[in-house]
């Protein structure tokens, strides 16, 4: 039987792929089709013969994907060759109607529909990739990966706000977090460094890419996640801010004249640590950082400290945390980001090695030192592979 899941990440101008070898997560190829519908195109594919790539104007997603299946016959490997097991598409918001992953039917897709009011710009790409995928390969399995499904099991307390209950009634407004994924696929790998079940380990993971989450694992259960009714909440991220008191809101609105429109936009592009120091880049930050920038400089400062508060928020909801993990750009390759995140925490039974911490290398390791009470580790993430994952697992069980 074929292990093999072609992985469609599918956004409102580009669409990211990868064909995994679900058993070992190897990416046996994978690409990149950019600026869907925009003037220049740009194409990318990774195969086992090289990297080949292209410019030519794709105005669709349908046209794109034509793009993917003709770079797979033309560059290798042929997707009939290597016996496609399923498609995995990510889809970003499942909603409370999805805690799983589910094989995609005309009802799946409906409901689906029924949640872009809550992802307006997510879900409808999303989409998209989804009914050209099952147009042009018809004769596999496709199965919807949501980013939203490993946080269904937040107890109630946790994913609702206080606001007038009827919001969450009418309007489906309550938390739902983000990159389940990516925590699902870390916090595991994190109970297997420790050789360890899933169901007995509790973990913190810090998910530090360009969108920054953390999430509280208790025995393998997502408890409690920064990330809410969207992916703007939270941590500080490259361009979004992250928590801020709404009122701040209604107090552009008033002094500014902004727009609703406006203010989203502010608060998800233009904020974060572009807004702070005008580099969402953490690489070139901390270049400006080390320069003495004052603005990278408090940038970096906003960003750890609020880190360094879920991590003790989420100590107190675990009550005894096993690991912390840092995973995604910055988490990975970040050691200064690690360090000033975890500073004086030592009571609490969190060390960090800092030889461990400031050595580079691509797997994933533990940064604490040995018999540290809170185990401290760097995990690369592998969204690719868990979607392959739990898609090869939906098709096998329904
Ligand atoms: P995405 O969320 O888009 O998947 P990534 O997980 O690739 O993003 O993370 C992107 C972030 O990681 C960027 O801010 C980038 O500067 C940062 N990053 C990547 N490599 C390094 C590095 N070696 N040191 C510090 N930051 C890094």
């Amino acid at each position: 039987m074929s292990d093999h899941v072609l992985v469609i990440n599918a956004g409102s101008s580009s669409l990211k792929y990868s064909l995994v070898d679900g058993s070992s997560g190897e990416s046996v190829a994978g690409g990149i089709v950019e600026r869907i519908g925009e003037a220049g195109g740009s194409q990318t594919h990774r195969g086992p013969g090289g990297e080949s790539a292209g410019d030519e104007s794709i105005g669709s997603h349908e046209e794109a994907l034509r793009w993917v299946v003709d770079a797979f016959s033309s560059y290798g490997p042929s997707l009939d060759e290597s016996d496609l097991a399923a498609v995995g598409h990510r889809v970003v918001h499942g909603g409370s109607r999805f805690a799983a992953p589910a094989l995609i039917d005309d009802e799946l897709i409906a409901e689906v529909k029924d949640l872009v009011p809550l992802a307006p710009l997510h879900n409808p790409a999303n989409l998209e990739g989804i009914s050209v995928a099952r147009r042009l390969l018809p004769d596999v399995p496709h199965v919807a990966v949501f980013d939203t499904a490993f946080h269904q099991t937040l107890p109630a307390y946790a994913y609702t706000y206080a606001v007038p209950h009827e919001w969450a009634e009418s309007h489906g407004i309550r938390r739902y977090g983000f990159h389940g994924t990516s925590h699902s696929f870390v916090s595991s790998e994190a109970a297997r460094l420790l050789g360890r079940e899933p169901a007995d380990v509790n973990v913190i993971v810090l998910h530090l890419g360009n969108g920054c989450s953390a999430t509280a694992v208790r025995g393998g259960e997502s408890v409690d996640t920064s990330m809410g009714l969207t992916p703007l909440e939270g941590l500080v991220m490259g361009t979004r801010s992250g928590d801020v008191d709404p009122a701040i809101l209604g107090h552009l609105a008033r002094e500014l004249g902004w727009s609703v429109d406006e203010i989203d936009r502010a608060l998800n592009s233009e904020s974060g640590l572009k807004g702070l120091s005008g580099e969402n880049d953490f690489r070139e930050l901390s270049r400006r950082r080390a320069g003495g920038d004052a603005r990278a400089e408090l940038a970096f400062d906003v960003y750890c400290y609020r880190i360094k508060k879920y991590v003790g928020a989420y100590y107190a909801v675990l009550g005894t945390v096993d690991a912390i993990v840092f995973t995604a750009g910055v988490g990975q390759h970040s050691a200064e980001a690690r360090a000033a995140s975890l500073a004086n925490l030592e009571s609490l039974g969190i060390h960090l090695d800092p030889a461990r911490n400031t050595s580079e290398s691509s797997t994933a390791r533990f940064i604490s030192p040995d018999n540290s009470p809170v185990a401290v580790l760097v995990i690369p993430t592998n969204e690719e592979w868990e979607i392959a994952r739990q898609t090869l697992t939906t098709t096998r069980t329904t």
